[in-house]
């Protein structure tokens, strides 16, 4: 497994930090402040060629490898350390757009792919309800089957882009009676029954987050995804390869924190130093480096399995714990370089904290992944 990337490669990232930083970056502490998702920076993030780079020409991409997203989406994240728009990516790209080019119809991706990547259709991946959240299949949501199609009934809870979406990945239950019988549902817009409203979170503000009901939709026989009975693997196959992704911006994220907090320690002067003289501070900056090679290698090394389509269940699982972990030790580690400026909202440091937590609870909690890797390791 190779992580030198050619120049062309480093390129892409390159240019992609660039445009973040350009396009995306101005007002970011202000929308965080405001909770807001911008839609227009979602199709600034469309034009830029984003959701299509790694989507067949024939859908309205651009048919680029995997590993060039990767580095695409750590570049942005570095440009743009808006943490909030980076999870309305992931959620959009790894729970909706890739699941339909994987398991899709011919049909399906040409109907939905070409507006979730052109920057019209936001997509939403609806599985976690308010009682069931690690137990997925504990799910109550039904879809029931009609001579001419589905209904779809339940209420789900934490989804990310929930509240803006226009079409919906929902997770279902065939039958209330048994935990195996699931289904995916595409609902597309406009499906009478759908609501959605805002549920205001800790960080990751300027990503729209709640709750998502369906109401009797009903939704044409063709809107389940993948083939009858095969709906656990499907999802098994979606959520390890979103684990082995997601993080990716935060990777750029983390590199972003790293330099704002080694430039700190260079500038600041305490008892006649840079504070970056005192061991205890440098140590801290050193562990920072560390975790984010670390997080970083793991990332590489998930993504160029699952660019190879190869199951990769622990290394997806230790690439998101890792990236996750580090990523809230660092944000508070560049709080305490700061001091006392890291605590002031206008120094732009805190947000990271704030918008860190969330990723040991998404795409399976750290808990469970761990559970995860135990089980690889043959116990559990
Ligand atoms: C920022 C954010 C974005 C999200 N986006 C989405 C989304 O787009 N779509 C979606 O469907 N969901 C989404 N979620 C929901 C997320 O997937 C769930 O919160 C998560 O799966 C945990 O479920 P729960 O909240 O019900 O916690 P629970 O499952 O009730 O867990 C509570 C605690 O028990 C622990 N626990 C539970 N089971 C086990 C076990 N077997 N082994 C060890 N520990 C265990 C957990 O680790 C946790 O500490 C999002 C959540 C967040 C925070």
């Amino acid at each position: 497994m190779n992580f030198d990337w050619t120049n062309e490669q480093l390129a892409v990232r390159g240019a992609a930090a660039e445009f973040a930083e350009r396009e995306l970056w101005p007002g970011f502490l202000d929308r965080d402040e405001a909770r807001r998702f911008d839609r227009d920076l979602w199709r600034k993030l469309a034009d830029y060629g984003l959701f299509g780079m790694a989507m067949p020409v024939e859908y309205g991409g651009n048919g680029r490898p995997l590993e060039e997203l990767v580095l695409a989406l750590e570049g942005i994240g570095y440009g743009c350390p808006d943490i909030g728009l980076a999870l309305a990516v992931g959620a959009h790209l790894w729970g909706v757009v890739d699941p339909i080019l994987r398991d899709g119809t011919e049909q399906q991706k040409q109907a939905y792919l070409p507006p979730l990547i052109d920057g019209r259709w936001i997509g939403a991946h609806n599985v976690t309800e308010w009682e069931t959240g690690s137990d997925v299949s504990a799910m109550t949501t039904t879809a029931l089957e009609h001579p001419d199609g589905w209904v779809v009934s339940g209420t789900k809870s934490y989804i990310t882009n929930g509240p803006v979406a226009d079409l919906h990945v929902v997770y279902c239950r065939l039958d209330v009676r048994d935990r195996k019988r699931l289904v995916f549902l595409i609902v597309p817009p406009g499906t009478e029954g759908v609501t959605a409203h805002a549920l205001p979170t800790l960080g990751t503000r300027t990503c729209s987050f709640g709750e998502v009901t369906f109401k009797n939709c009903r939704v044409p026989k063709d809107a389940a995804l993948g083939r009858r009975g095969a709906a656990a693997t499907l999802f098994r196959n979606a959520i390890e390869k979103e684990r082995a992704l997601i993080f990716a911006p935060m990777i750029g994220a983390m590199q972003r924190q790293l330099e704002i907090a080694v430039d700190y320690a260079k500038r600041r002067q305490a008892f006649g130093h840079p504070i970056g003289s005192f061991q205890a501070v440098s140590n801290r900056l050193a562990e920072m480096a560390m975790r984010l090679e670390t997080a970083r290698l793991l990332l590489y090394k998930a993504a160029l399995l699952k660019a190879k389509n190869i199951r990769a269940p622990m290394e997806s699982s230790m690439a998101k714990i890792a990236a996750s972990e580090a990523f809230v030790r660092s944000s508070e580690d560049l709080i305490r370089t700061f001091g006392g400026a890291g605590y002031l909202t206008q120094t732009g440091a805190e947000h990271f904290l704030r918008d860190a937590v969330g990723g040991v609870l998404f795409s399976g909690t750290n808990d469970v992944l761990l559970g995860i890797i135990a089980r690889q390791l043959g116990l559990g």
